[in-house]
Order: structure tokens, then sequence, then C-alpha cells
């Protein structure tokens, strides 16, 4: 991938809200910058009390978050875990990893998720969770999906990397699955450049899950002074993040409604700019359905085939603005075929992933730079 430095108009870049840079300096002035210090305290209870779920844990990535989750299962060789084909590698990963066989199921060719009419015939008796991904964090159809997985008692895992702050019939995406992932990484809403967390509706996973993110002890309850000892109780791994990192996250999410605002303003401006020029060239833009509120993460075009997406790519490289293409499917790919992949039937995934373009889209993406972009879509 070319370097940001070549464009005028990177894809993204972080920026600094207000207080983050101040707040950092606070933590090692406190003189504990290690994980679970009063930021990360601060994080857990500000996603808590916003959502409205039981548990909050902030986790080095999304990615970890996934894998604390793939624990939680207790997975045993042959299991099954259901994965859309059009998403990130961790989705899939962080439950092979743990011993999971993914299977691969195609995604609706509206909002790009799940499609949940194809769920109950990828379900056996291997099955043990499905993980959705809402797309552009506008919400799967989770009633319809709810309904199938409890009846063959199979968990629903929410992989919310884009969805924080979006709702489905206006309940909080991450508030769904027994587990959900967020991630706030540097291309998402909120960011500390590399950071997640892992958001517990279901209680009964709480106590275990503290332990794994832990290194496999109780030292969670040993800081709330409920054991004298901690100890190595369970599996586990290094999962928690700095309160270095925290100090940042808090700022950012401490800043949301003005980031919001910001990123609610892009999104519309490039709707209001692109649509007629959309209806005239075959171009399709996202699909927001009416129950569905979705958090402004990206947006994106769909051309009419690979060789426009890469043209226009190309078009607007000339003119130094960074566009970028999205997921390639996992059924495809090397490690998706192991899992026999290539047998899976997900046409609209690999429709979608030729055809799908990604706009510059940051929370400090001024107006004149966004219709610079717009104008040279215009001149394509
Ligand atoms: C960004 C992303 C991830 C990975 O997040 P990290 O925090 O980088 O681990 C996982 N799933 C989806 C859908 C993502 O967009």
């Amino acid at each position: 991938m070319a370097t940001t430095t070549a464009y005028d108009i990177p894809f993204n870049r972080p920026s600094l809200t207000g207080r983050e840079l101040e707040y950092m300096a606070d933590v090692i002035r406190s003189g504990h910058a290690a994980g679970d210090g009063s930021y990360t305290r601060r994080c857990h209870q500000l996603l808590q009390g916003l959502l409205g779920v039981p548990r909050a844990l902030l986790t080095t990535s999304c990615t970890h978050a996934l894998e604390i989750a793939a624990l939680l299962l207790d997975l045993e060789p042959g299991d099954e875990v259901i994965v859309p084909s059009f998403t990130f590698v961790s989705t899939a990963n962080a439950f092979v990893l743990h011993g999971a066989r993914p299977v691969f199921i195609d995604v609706r060719p509206d909002t790009l998720n799940l499609d949940e009419a194809q769920l109950e015939a990828r379900i056996s008796t291997r099955t043990r969770a499905v993980v959705v991904v809402h797309y552009g964090g506008v919400g799967c159809e989770m009633d319809p999906i709810l309904e199938v997985v409890r009846r063959h008692g199979v968990a629903v895992i929410e992989d919310n990397a884009h969805g924080l702050l979006g709702r489905y019939r206006g309940k909080y995406l991450g508030t769904f699955g027994c587990l959900a992932a967020q991630s706030f990484h540097e291309t998402k809403n909120f960011s500390c450049g590399e950071g997640g967390a892992l958001l517990i509706n279901d209680t009964r996973y709480a106590e275990r899950a503290e332990v794994i993110r832990e290194k496999g002890t109780n030292r969670s309850r040993f800081f709330r002074g409920e054991v004298d000892k901690y100890s190595w109780i369970d599996v586990g791994s290094s999962y928690l993040p700095s309160d270095i990192l925290a100090a940042f996250l808090y700022a950012q999410l401490d800043a949301r409604d003005r980031i919001q605002a910001s990123r609610e303003r892009i999104w519309h401006t490039y709707l209001a700019g692109l649509q007629e020029w959309a209806h005239q060239h075959g171009v399709r833009l996202p699909v927001v359905p009416s129950h569905c509120d979705q958090p402004c993460h990206l947006f994106y075009l769909l051309m009419p085939s690979l060789e426009e997406r890469q043209a226009l790519i190309a078009h607007l490289k000339a003119r130094k603005i960074l566009s970028v293409f999205h997921y390639l499917p996992l059924h495809l790919s090397l490690m998706g075929r192991r899992f026999g992949g290539k047998e899976a039937d997900c046409p609209v995934t690999e429709w979608v992933s030729d055809r799908l373009l990604r706009l510059p889209f940051y929370n400090d993406l001024t107006e004149s730079d966004q219709a610079r972009v717009i104008e040279a879509i215009h001149d394509f």
C-alpha cells in the first residue's frame, strides 16, 4: 500500500479531540502506568453506563477481545463457528486460533451484513457460535438471527468493531450477543492507536473473562480486596492495555458528541454530494434500513465493476487522494481454503469485494478537503 505522505488527503489519520495529552501526562504523574488504573476504570464505567452493559473490559485490541470470547466458549476440536466471509481476518482467526473450524456465510447485497436467511442452513450439531459483524455500524438483522440461534442453542458473539453507538431497533449494537468486541484501532471512530474492549452481556462469563485477561490469574479480585493473594487459576494471556492508552481513549470517548457530530457531517455531505452522480453512473451508495441508526463509521461506493473501481482509485490517486478497497473474501483466502472455503457459496461477498471503495473519512477531515474529494469523483 502507498504511504500516506504521498497524498494530500489520506484515507485516515488520528486526531486529538481535546484532552488526550493532558490525561496521558496525568497517568505518568500518578506513578501507575500499567493496566487497570484510574483511566481504565473510567473507560469501563463510561462504556457500561452509556450502553447499559453489565461489564466492559478494555483490551489491547478488538482481535484480543474476540480471542477472550473464543476462550470463554471452551471450544473443542471439531467445533464450528459461523462467520461472514466479508469481514476482517480477526473475526475468524480469533476462533480458529482457539480450535474452531470457521464456516463461512455470505452477506446481504444491501447492508453487506451476514445474510440471516442462510443462517439456519449453516448450523450443524457442531456449531457453537455465530459471529455477527455490523458492517459500517449498520446493524445485522438481530431479531431473526437471535430467533434462529436460540432455537439451536448457539451463542452469538458481536464483532462490533464498526458499530459503537449504532443501534438496531433502538437498542445499542454490542448489547445483543452474550459477548461483543469493540475496536479502538486508529481507523475507528474512537481510537487510542491500538485498543479494544470486551462487552459482557451474559454475566456468567464475567469472572472468567477477568481471569483470562489477567494472564490466567485472579489478580483483579485481589486488587478489589476480594481475595488475600492472587495466583494462577485458569488459562489466560496479557490482554489489558496500559493506562496511558486508556487515558487517550477516555479523552476521545468523553468527547464522543463532538466526534460523532463531525462524522455525521462528513457522512451526510458525501451522501448529498454523490447521490445524483451515483444514480447517473450505476454506482450504489450505503443502504441504511430505517430501523438502524448507524454511527457514521465509513462511507463507501459500490462501483459497477472491478475495472471501474480500480480506475477510480487511480483517478483519485492522481489527485493525491487516497481511497481504499476493503475485505478480500475470507473463504477464498489461503487460510479459508484450508477449511473448505472454496466450496462455501458466497457470491455476494465476491461481488462486493471487487467493487467496494471507501472514501477518506476521519474526524478532522475539513469541509474544503471533502469538497475536493467529491469534485474529483464528479470529474471521473
Ligand atoms: C478493525 C476490525 C477488527 C480488528 O480490530 P483490532 O482492534 O485492530 O484488533 C476486527 N473486526 C472488524 C470488523 C474490524 O473492522
